[in-house]
């Protein structure tokens, strides 16, 4: 049995922790709000419920972090119960927070001095496609490590990629959620801009997802989640607000050109501002609506 440590269950921290609840793996969890860790520990016999990250690391080969942002995993690493305190030389942390590949790139070096190995493992496919175990996990690190881990990661994931050095993996999901954000408010401009004119939003829809303009938000999360009014929570506006942050750092640092990316982060900034911390990111499209004075309905 591979000893694992999962520490963050959240909105898809959860569903990705109970794949670990399997006769391969004997497993440990850790939440900042502790209820949440002892419910999910009711989920399955052979479940430790640890009083700190560091108590949740001792004894584990993999220690699985799935927190909100890099910060989050470097404040704990640190101080009393600190998780870098508890992690084993010749362990291995790996980062499945959607995070920063300049923090995941210090956060590596600092643990390679006490022979512990890092990897950054960000993953795509939303809460349902963890609960299916189907998400796409991006790989930032040495190959032996990817090579370590794979099978852990296949746990909750479909389609593992190796994306190169420690860092690699945070920097290609950043892109893929402005990706993901540019291609949910250019939606919602064009949509509101046709109910204006008289197209109805279904009617576009079926149209665009005929033809070259469509999208995973065209096809899927604006026919379920905007044209119904229905907005489930699944993921925060906030995160993605982060992500498309960390892409435009990524592209600046890269000194590539990249207006749309840094127009887009403003604007899911002003969302996520003026629609708080638990909106969810498709209602983003709300925030437009507002501005445009129309409902994509
Ligand atoms: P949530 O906001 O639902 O959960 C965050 C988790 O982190 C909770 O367990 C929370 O604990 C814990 N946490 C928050 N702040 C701290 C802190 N300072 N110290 C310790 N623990 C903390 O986030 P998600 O589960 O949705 O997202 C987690 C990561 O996965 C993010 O990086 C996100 O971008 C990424 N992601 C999310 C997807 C989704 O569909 N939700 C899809 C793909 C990636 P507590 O219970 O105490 O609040």
């Amino acid at each position: 049995m591979t000893r694992i440590a999962f520490l963050g269950l959240g909105a898809i921290g959860t569903p990705m922790a109970r794949h670990l609840i399997d006769p391969r793996f004997e497993l440990a969890v850790w939440n900042r709000t502790r209820e949440k860790a002892i419910a999910f520990a009711g989920s399955g016999a052979n479940v430790r419920v640890a009083a700190s990250p560091l108590e949740a690391a001792k004894g584990a080969e993999v220690v699985i972090t799935c927190l909100p942002a890099s910060p989050d995993v470097e404040a704990i690493l640190d101080g009393h119960g600190g998780l870098a305190a508890g992690l084993e030389r010749g362990s291995v942390l790996v980062d499945c927070t959607s995070g920063d590949p300049a923090a995941s790139r210090r956060i590596a070096a600092r643990l390679a001095e006490r022979g512990v190995d890092f990897a950054d493992a960000p993953v795509s496919g939303g809460v349902i496609g963890a609960e299916r175990g189907k998400l796409t996990v991006m790989v930032g690190g040495d190959a032996r490590v990817f090579e370590r881990v794979q099978p852990v990661l296949a746990a909750f994931g479909e389609k593992i990629v190796h994306c190169g050095p420690v860092g690699s993996g945070h920097a290609l999901k950043a892109v893929n959620n402005a990706l993901l954000a540019v291609h949910i408010w250019s939606a919602a401009e064009g949509l509101a801009a046709l109910a204006k004119a008289g197209v109805k939003p279904a009617i576009a829809l079926d149209v665009i997802n005929a033809s070259s303009g469509r999208s995973n938000s065209s096809q899927n999360l604006f026919p379920e989640r905007v044209l119904t009014r229905a907005f489930p929570r699944t993921f925060r506006l906030a995160l993605l607000d982060k992500d498309i942050g960390i892409a435009a750092a990524v592209a600046k640092e890269q000194r590539v050109p990249a207006p749309l990316i840094a127009l887009t982060a403003e604007l899911f900034r002003a969302a996520h501002n003026a629609l708080g911390e638990e909106a969810d990111h498709v209602e983003a499209v709300r925030y437009l609506e507002q501005l445009a004075q129309v409902e994509i309905a």
